[in-house]
Order: structure tokens, then sequence, then C-alpha cells
């Protein structure tokens, strides 16, 4: 089958050649580089402002040498997913909800990312087929609602991806399928026709949980990509995390808010960091935290606050940290 334009952009951002200049930048350490690999998108790599080496979304995917610190209050799975593993990649932590690893790759590596040690070679479920996860939730009626998570489902073919979802139409008590979600923002060439119309179809609810950390982020291109999903019957979300260095105020996030909102995308989790190993240097302490939130609380109207939340191991929901 020829690739189309989305295929190719995976396939270069994959063979760490979506940026010719990330590697030449003078922060790039290839020590780090080979802790987790770098891979950035061809759309991030034209976003980034290279005349500024304090870019926040320079910081997100350049590894850094303060990788190179793995201090022992960190861990290697920090919010518990091995421990919540049900089947080859189902993760069930909450009622109702089940998680699937549907793949390993994303279109960018975030440094930060709290997977970045996650054994995806054991732990997703196409590898495997989807036989296993099929049923799991075909055997627990409390469950209904599948998120397809990763790496990021969106790195697979659109049949591959049906072929999933009309085994889950078919599980009755299914009623809602949600994708967590950067690519229709770090290479919204994807949400092409083909996946316009897979999923228009769909009987299920549909949700995108974007991941969006700073305005800029938000090209016109990836605006284009999300007018495509809200015009195929996407409820649209965001989830952000706080990182040092990259939206660590006020002023970012409410800019991030509004730029949200003007794509007809609800902030929906600020996510304190989740402590994992060798990115500890994004983590803001909580109460420098409480006090950016409580000045972001000032700054926007009550459906523009994100929650800021951690996922701690072994509780049932996430926890809010605003009092
Ligand atoms: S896109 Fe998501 S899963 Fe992939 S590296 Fe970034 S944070 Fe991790």
């Amino acid at each position: 089958m020829a690739s189309n334009s989305w295929q190719q952009s995976l396939k270069t951002a994959l063979s760490g050649k979506g940026s010719e200049r990330l590697d030449k930048h003078p922060q790039y350490n290839p020590d780090a580089a080979r802790l987790f690999a770098p891979v950035i998108s061809p759309q991030m790599d034209q976003q980034i402002d290279w005349t500024d080496d304090n870019d926040p979304l320079l910081r997100q995917f350049i590894p850094a040498k303060d990788e190179l610190i793995d201090a022992t209050s960190l861990s290697h799975d920090p919010v518990g997913d091995v421990a919540a593993t049900q089947a080859t990649g189902v993760i069930h932590k909450y009622h109702g909800r089940v998680l699937l690893i549907a793949s390993g790759s994303c279109a960018v590596n975030c440094r930060y990312c709290f997977r970045r040690h996650f054994a995806y070679g054991q732990q997703y479920a196409p590898r495997h087929n989807w036989q296993a996860a099929i049923n799991y939730l075909a055997g627990d009626n409390s469950i209904h609602e599948v998120i397809l998570s990763g790496g990021d489902p969106l790195t697979l073919q659109d049949d591959t991806l049906q072929g999933l979802t009309t085994q889950l139409e078919d599980i009755h008590h299914i009623k809602t399928l949600r994708f967590h979600s950067r690519i229709p923002v770090v290479m919204p060439e994807r949400i092409d026709q083909s996946w316009q119309q897979w999923t228009r179809k769909l009987s299920l609810n549909k949700v995108m949980v974007l991941h969006i950390n700073h305005a800029g982020e938000l090209s016109p291109a990836a605006g284009h990509a999300i007018a495509q999903l809200r015009q195929a019957g996407f409820t649209l979300l965001n989830q952000s995390v706080l990182l040092k260095g990259v939206n660590d105020s006020a002023q970012a996030l409410a800019e991030l808010s509004h730029a949200l909102f003007r794509h007809r995308i609800m902030p929906y989790y600020l996510h304190q960091f989740d402590r994992v190993s060798n990115a500890g240097h994004f983590e803001v302490p909580q109460n420098q935290a409480h006090d950016i939130y409580q000045q972001l609380r000032q700054l926007l109207p009550g459906y523009l606050l994100p929650k800021w939340v951690q996922e701690i191991p072994g509780e049932l929901a996430k926890t809010p940290l605003s009092g």
C-alpha cells in the first residue's frame, strides 16, 4: 500500500529524522538520547522557535543533560500501571473505564512522559492481537468506556483501529470510546479523509482527550485537524502536565485555556508531574504549583479552569489537589 502523507511523516519522526536541527542544538545530549529515543514530528519542528534556547516546545522534546540524573525518589512506573494490568495491554484502575495500551509508538517522544520506561514490547495489545483485551472487556459488564492510549493510538492504521472498534461496538455494555492522543496537534495531517470516514460511522460516543501543554503547539494545521474531529462528532477535551520551563506560570496556562476554547476544546486536567525517573527536572514543586493554580483561578472563568490533579498509584480516582 502506498504511504500517504501522515504515514510518511510518522516514519520520518520514528526514524529520528523529524528535525534536522534537534541533534545539532547545543542542549542536545547524546547520553540522554540513548536513554529515551528522541522523536519529533516535522510539524513540531516547524512550531519550535529555534532562536530561543528556552522555547517551551523545544524543552519538551530535546534530550537534555538533566535526564542523566536519576534520583531514587523517582520511579520507572510512577502511576502504578504494572499493578493495574489485567491482561496484555489492559489497564483497569477506575470503575467503569478501562485503558488499552493500543500502540507503543508516538509521533513525538515527550521527555517528561510517565511511560518513558514502560515495557511496550511486552505490554501492548495489537502485538499480541486484541483477543485477550476483548475477552476481558466482554466479561465485565460494569465497563462502559474504553480508552485507547499508548503510546499514541493514532499511530495505528485506520483498518487496525476499525478492526478493534468494530469488536467494541459488538459488546453491548460499552457505550463510549475515548482516544488519548497528542497526534491531532503534533501531526495534524493524520486526521485525513480516511479517518473522517470511518470515525463518522462509529456508533459509540466519541471522546478525544488531547494532550496540549502550551498555546504555541496550536498551529493553523492543528486547528484544521481539530475542526475535522468536531465535524466527525468528537467531544474534545484537553489534558496538560504542569512542567517547569514549559507552562509553569498562570499566564501561560490562561493563554492555553483561551487558545483551547477558541478551538472548542474544553480544558479538562492539569496534571501534577508524575514523578518518573530521568525527568525530575520538569517537576514544579507542589507548593509552587499551588500558588500558580490560585492565580490561574483568578484569571479564568470557572469553565476554562482545568482540574489540577495527581494520579496516585492504587487510588480509585485521580486526586484533586486544589482546595
Ligand atoms: S505523546 Fe503521550 S505517550 Fe507519547 S511520549 Fe508524549 S506524553 Fe508520552
